[in-house]
């Protein structure tokens, strides 16, 4: 029997409202009932994925539970997802990690507590302001003081590590406000901190203004001197962390590591179920995506097997730009042996990406410009990719599934 190591994202749509900003799956929930609907086609789903790994041992690494607002979820359907998974020996052997998002009006003790029971080792807790201005504007559903509160809560009775999200470069923020978030946070001693910056294409509202690339480079130096003065490693370009925990489910998408994802607009990252076949160039895997429903009814009703739903398979172009686009995020930046030694040399000598990558002994990484660049840097990337390569964009792959 061979073995396959995998992760596990489990997306739950719905949240109490839709925040401003924001361009998740994620829609405010008018009927409780969904509930119920959404656990059957949640345990449907990883039913589907165990019968297609029945002849693979699977080693599950990590499970992120995320959406929309998990910690909306009553206790019940909560329980009987953990029960599902504790059954088909998803969270019963070995798990790495666990996390689950919560939203700071969700916490209490009780939910804490019903979550330790689904084998829950980690949360990620998005506050993103401690300012009422701010999270207004955004249309949080919790205030400062709830933030406040659910802090002291996971900070003083969760035992094992968590995370705190902080938004920057919100319309009109200053530094000296962005500082006192900081701050504010840092009084929780949190392990872990993301920090994202709000982009127009994130922002859903047309009245927002995007801070200028100036005030975009002076909040991105800001958050790394106060986080690296403080001990934190800057290990990707959005997450900060001490004592090496860093979020190992995460560092599995930004690996471009396998994955499955389940829930509506989840998708995931397999190798083909049978032999890959070999190609020159030295990738190592390919890919695939669902469809993201327009809505949660229609991903509910759709009686479509997987296998129908399944699409986007990757080719050599697609695949080698992904592990760019997702590999120069992390510190480390992306193994060479993955890339191959072509690629890896054709990356290294173009004038393109001169300046902006740094080449260490078994890897490529950003430079500190680069990092601070990233989105240039992965696109004169492409840009050198798609020079050595003309033409890579028509090689395919044959389709597994049957299809
Ligand atoms: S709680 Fe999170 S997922 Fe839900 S609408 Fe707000 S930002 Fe989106």
């Amino acid at each position: 029997m061979s073995e396959k190591q995998l992760s596990l994202y489990i997306h739950s749509p719905f949240c109490s409202h839709k925040c401003g900003y924001c361009d998740f799956n994620s829609w405010a929930q008018k009927d409780v009932s969904l509930n119920r609907s959404w656990l059957t086609r949640i345990k449907r789903d990883i039913l589907y994925w165990r019968d297609k790994f029945s002849q693979t041992s699977l080693n599950w690494r990590s499970v992120f539970f995320g959406g929309g607002t998990p910690s909306l979820l009553p206790d019940e359907i909560l329980r009987e997802l953990g029960e599902f998974l504790f059954s088909q020996g998803i969270t019963s052997s070995g798990l790495e990690e666990f996390t689950v998002e919560l939203n700071p009006e969700d916490v209490s003790l009780s939910k804490l507590d019903v979550f330790k029971q689904m084998g829950v080792s980690r949360f990620s807790m998005g506050v993103q302001s401690f300012q009422d201005s701010y999270l207004r504007r955004l249309e949080r559903q919790a205030n400062v003081a709830t933030n406040h509160r659910a802090l002291e809560l996971i900070s003083t009775y969760w035992k094992g590590p968590w995370s705190l999200d902080l938004m920057y470069a919100l319309p009109g923020q200053t530094l000296e406000e962005f500082q006192q978030d900081l701050d504010a946070a840092l009084v929780y001693n949190p392990q872990h901190l993301s920090l994202y910056q709000l982009t127009l294409s994130t922002a859903r509202s047309k009245n927002w203004d995007q801070a200028e690339e100036s005030e975009l480079a002076e909040f991105f130096t800001l958050k790394k001197k106060v986080l690296e003065s403080l001990g934190f490693e800057h290990y990707e370009i959005s997450n900060f962390a001490k004592n090496a925990e860093v979020s190992i489910h995460n560092k599995v998408y930004w690996e471009l590591g396998e994955f499955l994802g389940v829930g509506p607009g989840a998708y995931g990252m397999l190798s083909p179920l049978g032999m890959l076949p070999s190609d020159s160039l030295g990738f190592d895997r390919f890919g695939f995506h669902q469809k993201a429903p327009s809505n949660f009814d229609s991903w509910i009703n759709d009686q479509r097997s997987m296998d129908e739903e399944i699409v986007e398979k990757r080719d050599f172009s697609l695949h080698a730009k992904e592990l760019l686009l997702m590999g120069l995020r992390l510190k480390e930046g992306v193994k060479k042996a993955r890339l191959g030694e072509y690629i890896s040399a054709q990356l290294m000598s173009s004038n393109a990406t001169k300046g902006l990558l740094e080449e260490n002994s078994d890897s490529i990484s950003c430079s500190s410009k680069g990092m601070y660049l990233l989105d240039y840097t992965v696109k004169m990337c492409f840009y050198a990719l798609d020079q050595a390569f003309p033409g890579l964009d028509s090689v395919q792959v044959d389709p597994i599934f049957g299809r």
